[in-house]
């Protein structure tokens, strides 16, 4: 490729809304140019990174028996309702009125793929399926933000298994898993797989793959000793210590008028001599279940409460003035008598009393005793984990980092095929079973960005070898026929051998082509500049290992071969 034939502009200036290196450097090297926010269009370079990115999955998935397919992006709402998500996804679904009635744009194809593909696996001879697409997905996303980290319009490999019972379901599960590890490493990131909330997709067994980065939008939670990761979404903490407090005969009633929160709450305690520490008080949330009851869900007051999923919390219906609940002073006491469960944390065991509302506006009760004054009905995993809490697993100490969500695999089990006219297959005894399904997600174009957030080098990115536009820049220093030819033969030859090279022959200043050549981001260059080749000599430069070294002309060719052996190498 000549520089003079790619279609792009760098830019000097960040874009105004840019929050993330990533954002800045894709939009200013000319990759990407928003449309509307959280929409936009891939340029050249932009598309070369994508279809490289895309090769690695293709590969990688054909490589265990993958099927590629291309689904449609417009699905007719009833497939949706037949599974309920036109309900239970309405916040992100994007939908369309057409001559054939409503249509949504899909945000992911569990639905489409089962209308696509289950004619084709009609028994039970026919599987197990791996079938998946690389295409695009549409999301009414509230935050979209950081440039492709989070679009509305985005670029997904979604794949999806089909077995015959839970057994051939895992170990197709973990085949992707498998091909998962080999494709992040390929892309040059260090991807940690974690167990992960299901979300709207359900299933049971699920994990993310995350790169921890400090602008990740997510959190997991990791053990130095067992190896447990968990998103804090689903991370569960294991049982810590008792809190050592000193014992209290029986619950006093204080006043507390105007201090309906934890912290005014322990302070007007304090204030009246209560025995109160900063943990002491027990925070009672008004929830309802996936049932619908109402049931009050206990968790130690400096905790952040973790609502379960399916559960709701009650908002100013259930604080009516001669309801059950005072606002602010709600307590686990007498609950049950009314027909409120309690559904606690385990962490509520750590100590042995809590202050607490009273159930009475402006009055809390200090020294309120588990299985002494009250009981609880379910133990459930209520509070977000925080660093230091102890492993679920094995108790040592959890640490949290930031990450970025790269992809996401789930068991989903017979959740879709179950609920599908389509989803079923005979089975070894001549009936008819639902598929017992995996689905697999990789972000394809959140993935463009994640990379650069992680090659910055200089004023501009260094990719890795398999998802670099070009492999290699030739740029000649200097004005003049003599560099030009002779940048031109080290190019062609390049080409020759099957690199992928960009070769700079605009009439520019080797200082402006090289500040757009840090955007380009070839992971080598190779310079061409007056003086040296005056002594038969070219330069080249390593921009991921930040090396630079002078080789001679004839060995310029085999001196990127060995560049690019020491790139690979350095990336297994
Ligand atoms: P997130 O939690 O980040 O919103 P998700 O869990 O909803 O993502 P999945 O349904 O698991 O996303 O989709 C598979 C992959 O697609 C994700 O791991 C992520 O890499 C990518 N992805 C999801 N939403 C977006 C988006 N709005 N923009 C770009 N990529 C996305
Ligand atoms: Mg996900």
């Amino acid at each position: 490729m000549r520089a003079s034939d790619l279609v792009f502009q760098t830019q000097r200036e960040d874009p105004h809304d840019a929050e993330v290196a990533s954002h800045r450097l894709l939009v200013r090297g000319g990759y990407i140019r928003a449309l509307a926010s959280g929409v936009f269009s891939f340029l050249p370079l932009g598309f070369r990174v994508l279809e490289r990115i895309s090769r690695v999955i293709v590969e990688e998935w054909d490589r265990i028996g993958g099927n590629q397919v291309l689904l449609p992006a417009l699905h007719p709402r009833e497939l949706w309702d037949e599974t309920g998500r036109s309900v239970t996804m309405d916040d992100v679904l994007m939908r369309v009125d057409s001559k054939l009635g409503e249509l949504v744009l899909g945000p992911t194809h569990e639905e489409a793929v089962i209308a696509a593909v289950a004619p084709d696996l009609p028994s039970y001879r026919a599987l197990p399926a791996f079938v998946y697409q690389i295409q695009t997905k549409f999301r009414d996303e509230p935050r979209a933000r950081f440039g492709l980290m989070r679009t509305r319009e985005f670029l997904m490999a979604d794949g999806y298994t089909f077995d015959a019972d839970r057994d051939g379901m895992r170990s197709s599960y973990q085949r992707i898993y498998d091909a998962y590890g080999r494709i992040y490493a390929r892309l040059g990131l260090a991807a940690i797989p974690v167990e992960a909330d299901a979300g709207s997709i359900g299933g049971d067994v699920n994990h993310e793959f995350m790169v921890a980065s400090a602008i990740g939008e997510d959190r997991f939670a990791s053990c130095g000793q067992c190896g447990y990761r968990a998103n804090v979404e689903a991370a569960r903490r294991g049982q810590g210590p008792e809190v050592p407090v000193p014992p209290l005969a029986a619950p006093t009633v204080y006043r507390t008028p105007g201090a309906p929160g934890v912290t005014e709450a322990l302070a007007a305690l304090a204030a009246q001599g209560a025995p109160v520490d900063d943990n002491a008080m027990l925070k009672c949330l008004v929830a309802y279940d996936p049932e619908g009851r109402t049931a009050l869900l206990l968790v130690p007051g400096r905790r952040q409460a973790r609502v379960p999923h399916g559960w709701r919390l009650a908002g100013e219906e259930a604080f009516a003035p001669q309801g059950p609940f005072a606002l602010g002073y709600v307590g686990p006491l007498g609950m049950r008598e009314r027909g409120v469960r309690l559904v606690a944390d385990p962490s509520i065991r750590e100590r042995a009393w809590w202050a607490t509302g009273n159930n009475v506006e402006g009055e809390h009760i200090v020294g309120v005793r588990l299985g002494v004054d009250f009981n609880v009905d379910e133990w459930l995993d209520l509070v977000e984990v925080v660093d230091g809490d102890p492993c679920a697993r094995c108790g040592a100490e959890l640490a949290l980092r930031r990450a970025v969500e790269v992809g996401h695999t789930f068991q989903l089990g017979v959740t879709y095929s179950a609920k599908m006219a389509r989803g079923t297959f005979t089975s070894d005894d001549g009936k008819p079973h639902p598929y017992w399904m995996g689905c697999y997600g990789i972000g394809v174009s959140r993935l463009v960005a994640v990379i650069a957030e992680e090659y910055q080098r200089g004023g501009g990115i260094a990719w890795p070898l398999e998802v670099a536009p070009f492999e290699v820049a030739v740029l000649p220093a200097g004005k003049g026929e003599e560099l030009a030819a002779a940048a031109r033969g080290i190019a062609e030859e390049l080409e020759g051998v099957g690199r992928r090279v960009i070769l700079e022959d605009r009439p520019v200043s080797f200082g402006v082509a090289a500040a757009d050549h840090e955007l380009i981001g070839a992971p080598i260059w190779v310079v061409v500049g007056a003086r040296a080749l005056a002594r038969g000599e070219v330069e080249l430069r390593n921009r991921i290992s930040e090396h630079e070294r002078t080789v001679s002309l004839e060995d310029a060719v085999a001196a990127v071969a060995a560049e690019i052996g020491s790139i690979d190498e350095s990336m297994r």
